[in-house]
């Protein structure tokens, strides 16, 4: 397992004002960071870094460095007891006075923040298709709790109001599902669009969230009840739209490549 160890606790969204810092000392190179919400952190062999090697230069100094977990210096930190996804770990990681070699360089000095933004392009992908698998599991599980539950002598599935809510689901999974598969094909092609992968890490983690709330109206007093998987879900759904840049993050993407 790995860890991508750029956010700082007054560096998420803001990643170029990290203080994390690599000097270099003869052939090795001095790592000094605080990281925090790493995930995999207590389970990782090794990181990626992003440290500045250059402070002066604003994130035109920021590289990145493979620094593996055992080393002497780097220990973990606070873990967070999260609201949702409870099967994923993630804590602080902490490196003191860590040497490593330059050849764990990765890229070229200065080319770290580079780097970082081109990985989350694709783990923006990455992350909508997890959602997209929220939203299609809230939707089976409102038709069938809609099929079952009576109400005044009819399945609820009978009334308008909550067909039209689950029409609603449908549309909003299909719509991000298609965004998705597109993002995930350009990168494929070696195409990536980093507009078109903030659209569809948006849209899915947006609808998922919504889809999920949706559920829990369905279900109502037992969606609110932990004995239905659909708490679960609201839990889960929200962390998509906070990791791999938060969804006003996404919109300062996609608003910048607009209008460049
Ligand atoms: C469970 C979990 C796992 C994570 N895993 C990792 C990991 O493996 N590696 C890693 O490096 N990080 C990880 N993170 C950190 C995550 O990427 C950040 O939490 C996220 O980028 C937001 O940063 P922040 O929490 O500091 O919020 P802030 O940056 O403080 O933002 C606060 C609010 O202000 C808004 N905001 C900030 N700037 C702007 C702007 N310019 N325009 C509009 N709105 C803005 C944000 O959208 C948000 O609503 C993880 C976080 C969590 C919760």
């Amino acid at each position: 397992m790995a860890g991508f160890a750029l956010t700082e606790p007054n560096a998420g969204s803001d990643a170029g004002a990290i203080i994390a810092k690599a000097v270099k000392v003869g052939d090795e190179y001095v790592l000094n960071a605080h990281k925090c919400f790493i995930t995999n952190g207590p389970h990782a062999k090794f990181f990626v870094v992003f440290a500045k090697t250059n402070p002066s230069l604003g994130i035109k100094g920021i590289s990145a460095f493979l620094v593996e977990a055992d080393r002497p210096g780097v220990s973990i930190g606070k873990h967070e007891d999260k609201m949702g996804i409870r099967l994923s770990t993630a804590s602080d990681v902490i490196l003191e006075d860590v040497h490593v070699p330059v050849d764990h360089l990765l890229g070229p000095e200065g080319k770290g923040f580079k780097i970082a933004m081109q990985t989350m392009d694709i783990a923006r992908v990455e992350c909508a298709a997890c959602a997209n698998g929220i939203s299609q599991r809230a939707l089976d599980l409102s038709i069938e709790y809609a099929k079952t539950r009576v109400t005044f002598g009819k399945p609820i599935a009978s009334l308008q109001a909550i067909r039209f809510m689950l029409a609603d689901m449908e549309i909003r999974t299909q719509l991000a599902r298609s965004l998705t598969y597109r993002a995930a094909e350009l990168i494929d092609a070696g195409q990536t669009d980093s507009k078109l992968c903030a659209c569809a890490k948006a849209a899915a983690s947006e609808a998922a969230m919504q889809n999920a709330m949706d559920a829990a109206q369905i279900y109502s007093g037992y969606g609110y009840s932990r004995e239905y998987p659909v708490e679960k879900l609201m839990r889960d759904a929200k962390i998509y739209m906070i990791f791999d840049g938060t969804s006003q993050i996404q919109r300062v993407v996609i608003s910048g490549n607009l209008l460049k």
